[in-house]
């Protein structure tokens, strides 16, 4: 299917091409008009978009997706069931690292490399500033200039505001769109260092960590537990002056490996050395997940781990559903101030508090 094809299926413009417009647009046809755009789609209709490849429907249904309006959740729900079973056909790849490491001119050199070779390739960036400037990340226009252009690929900021298990569901969400619109490769990327690390590797099917040579006490740097999780570790910027100490800092990473216990993947994550700037060593990371495909999804790991992470997924939807229906309770809203005053002032023990708030919670459902 073409652009304009994709642009025929869902722009309004087009649907009413047919209608005579009047000389002087009056005000009740620009009303018309407005509400034709802002015309609400059948969650079919959406599904039959992303399905046929239309990019403008897919960034829509992750907009719904997005939504803390209890409406749009309920069509998003509707347009991924309808996906679902069209899902689960890429390979699911974390990137991260600390800012300034070089993210995104790694995944534009990937991304590249990855169209050429045939893949279509989603990019899902989680920006954590983005509760302060919204969609931040992407902001900044001389991010992934080339990938962002080519037709092969799909660029999608995603907020991380509000809860990190809202955006773990909004980000797999996202993830299963995706798929269903052919996507085969799909990045999640994670800025910076914190708590999302954890979180995106239950959604991914390799977790690549990237670094920087020359930092100091490098090892010391990174959290011990955000090493463990990567499948490989690229030292990048590795040009120029910079060469031989990323190759020291090979060294070095690969040696703090060989002391974590070995992973139930049964892979030994490599420590490479890439330039996302002048191209080095992008192929050879390409090929290190190639090999980790064929590895896992020999011994079983591969699919064993995406059972695992839908089963995390629906206990992850559980809590969610639990929590929010609690705390939007009328009896729970009318007494939680006063428990919390009397937990505070040690009238009652937080576990005494919480089970009677329960109980009260329950008595509804009995
Ligand atoms: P991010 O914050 O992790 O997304 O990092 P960026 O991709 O924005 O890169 C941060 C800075 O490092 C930019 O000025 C890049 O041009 C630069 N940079 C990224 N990759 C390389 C590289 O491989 N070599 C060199 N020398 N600079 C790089």
């Amino acid at each position: 299917m073409s652009d304009n094809d994709h642009h025929h299926h869902s722009s309004a413009l087009q649907v009413n091409a047919g209608v005579p417009q009047p000389e002087q647009v009056s005000k009740s046809s620009v009303e018309r008009f407005k509400r034709a755009r802002r015309k609400v789609r059948t969650a079919r209709e959406y599904a039959d978009g992303i399905l046929a490849g239309n990019r403008i429907l897919l960034s829509q249904a992750i907009t719904l997706v997005e939504s803390s309006r209890q409406q749009h959740h309920e069509l998003a729900q509707d347009i991924i069931s309808q996906c679902l079973p069209h899902a689960g056909n890429s390979v699911r790849i974390g990137i991260t690292g600390v800012p300034g490491v070089g993210k995104s001119t790694f995944i534009e050199a990937l991304g590249i490399h990855l169209t050429a070779l045939g893949h279509k390739l989603a990019v899902l960036a989680i920006d954590p500033s983005s509760t302060r400037t919204k969609g931040s990340i992407l902001g900044d226009k001389t991010r992934m200039e080339a990938l962002s252009v080519d037709k092969n690929a799909f660029i999608r900021p995603s907020p991380s505001s509000g809860s990190l298990g809202g955006v773990a569901r909004k980000t797999r969400e996202s993830i299963i769109l995706c798929e269903a619109a052919g996507f085969d490769v799909i990045f999640v990327e994670t800025v910076g260092v914190g708590q999302s690390e954890t979180t995106v590797h239950g959604m991914v099917d390799f977790f690549l960590l990237l670094m920087l040579a020359g930092a100091g006490d490098e090892l010391q740097g990174i959290k011990r537990g955000i090493m463990e999780m990567a499948d490989a570790i690229c030292i990048n910027k590795a040009d120029g002056d910079n060469q031989q100490a990323a190759q020291r800092a090979r060294v070095e990473y690969q040696n703090a490996l060989h002391l974590f216990p070995p992973a139930p993947s049964g892979w030994t994550p490599p420590v490479q050395t890439c330039s996302a700037r002048t191209g080095t060593g992008i192929k050879e990371a390409w090929e290190s997940v190639q090999k980790y495909l064929i590895k896992t999804r020999q011994n079983g790991f591969f699919q064993e781990n995406r059972m695992e992470q839908k089963n995390l997924t629906l206990h992850e939807a559980i809590d969610d559903i639990l929590q929010s229906d609690f705390y939007n309770n009328n009896k729970i809203k009318a007494s939680l101030p006063q428990m919390q005053k009397a937990v505070r002032g040690d009238e009652v023990s937080a576990y005494v508090a919480a089970r009677q708030l329960v109980d009260l919670y329950d008595q509804q459902h009995s």
